[in-house]
């Protein structure tokens, strides 16, 4: 696996797909900094090598060229978090990014106009990822949040840097973190899966059945499982059509040695609602015109213990409806037990979707290990893809 440090940058042009996809408020500020503070090492890391950089991104999802989604609005603070000036040119190929990119001296920094300005780039035109190889010597791809997607930028372009292309700091990370949770991280190895479907997470369960030694299965998920065994759980959420497929990942996961643990109680309530009546039951008897939205302190406590025998914990899904306030609980406590397992030594990855949202929101970010920046593209890894953009970089 090629990375920054197999290159000399000196006096090299690096040309870097980054994820500087990040939300703008309605006077086109930065709200939200993140993508941007993540890319910095790699970017530092070229410059002080003596390199220059030449970073192109998408943003949004404009229709053609759409000045609301310009990276113009980003490059102050993009200049603020590098503390490099900021080269812009209003596009990402053609003679005005072809002079400014040849321009570009030792220690500068030039930014591309929106990838997504030009429908080739999501389309993978081949000849488009020719011209945006023109502008650099290196190409490095940082952007684990669009590794899923076979774009121009992102898969494509790397076909042109035959032994002259690598991961970047940022997406290095990624890829360790993940081999840790499936190949080579120290065992009891635990995965918790949470969130509102069973059906968006099959594939997931399936393929980390080989990897875990313990796999909890919470929020509204856990319901089609308690079902599935015979449970009474009232309003809760359930797909029905998967209770089959319950019944068989509980066989495999048995089959494979893995220990499986569901919720034994929840906090029912009589309706959707952050003010509804609260009750705690066990999780197979759960009275009719109430649903689980949260672990009951059993579960928790179960839990806890769970993840503070595990050495390696990849966690994925909130375990209740943690956008209201009542029923977030079980989710905050999961996080302290993380924290907890995290602080005496085991290796915590946190990665796609809600439960990213949820250690952000509840200040779990600084205590787990690492929170992986893509969303999509962590659940296909989950999954056992190969993700086109990360097999482009190891041709
Ligand atoms: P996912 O995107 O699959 O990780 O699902 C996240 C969503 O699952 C969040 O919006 C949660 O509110 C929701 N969720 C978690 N537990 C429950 C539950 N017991 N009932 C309904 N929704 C839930």
């Amino acid at each position: 696996m090629k990375t920054l440090n197999d290159f000399n940058f000196e006096n090299k042009k690096a040309l870097i797909r980054v994820d500087f996809n990040v939300p703008l408020n309605e006077n086109f500020e930065v709200t939200d900094s993140t993508r941007i503070v993540s890319a910095k090492p790699t970017i530092i890391k070229i410059l002080e090598d003596g390199g220059s950089c030449i970073l192109m991104s998408h943003l949004g999802r404009p229709k053609g060229r759409q000045d609301e989604f310009s990276l113009r609005h980003i490059a102050e603070t993009v200049e603020e978090i590098i503390g490099v000036k900021v080269i812009f040119v209003d596009d990402c190929v053609g003679e005005k990014a072809e002079k400014a990119a040849a321009n570009l001296q030792p220690g500068e920094l030039l930014l591309l106009e929106n990838l997504r300005f030009h429908k080739e780039e999501e389309a993978g035109d081949v000849a488009f990822a020719k011209q945006l190889s023109n502008l650099g010597d290196i190409y490095v791809n940082d952007a684990f949040g669009t590794a899923h997607r076979a774009h121009a930028s992102t898969t494509i372009i790397a076909q042109f840097f035959e032994g002259k292309k690598c991961f970047g700091n940022l997406l290095a990370q990624e890829i360790e973190s993940i081999k840790k949770v499936m190949e080579t991280g120290e065992k009891p190895v635990l995965a918790i899966l949470g969130g509102a479907k069973v059906s968006s997470k099959i594939t997931i369960i399936e393929n980390i059945l080989d990897a875990v030694d313990h796999l909890i299965i919470g929020g509204g998920m856990a319901f089609t499982f308690v079902k599935a065994q015979g449970g009474k759980i009232g309003n809760s959420i359930c797909e029905d059509d998967k209770m089959d497929l319950a019944l068989d990942i509980l066989k495999q996961a048995k089959q494979k040695g893995v220990q499986v643990h569901i919720p034994v109680d929840t906090i029912a309530a009589d309706a959707f609602s952050n003010d509804a009546n609260t009750q705690t039951v066990d999780i197979n008897a759960i009275p009719d015109g109430w649903e689980g939205v949260d672990a009951g302190p059993k579960s928790i406590a179960q839990f806890h213990d769970v993840v503070m025998q595990c050495k390696t914990i990849l966690w994925n899904g909130p375990l209740g409806v943690f956008e209201m306030e009542s029923f977030a609980n079980g989710t905050i406590e999961l996080g302290n037990s993380i924290a907890e397992a995290t602080a005496n030594g085991a290796f915590s990855l946190v990665g796609g979707g809600d439960s990213v949202a949820a250690v952000k929101q509840f200040g779990f970010e600084e205590k787990v290990s690492y929170v992986s920046t893509g969303g999509g593209a962590m659940l296909e890894s989950l999954e056992g893809k190969t993700l086109p953009g990360i097999a482009a970089i190891l041709q």
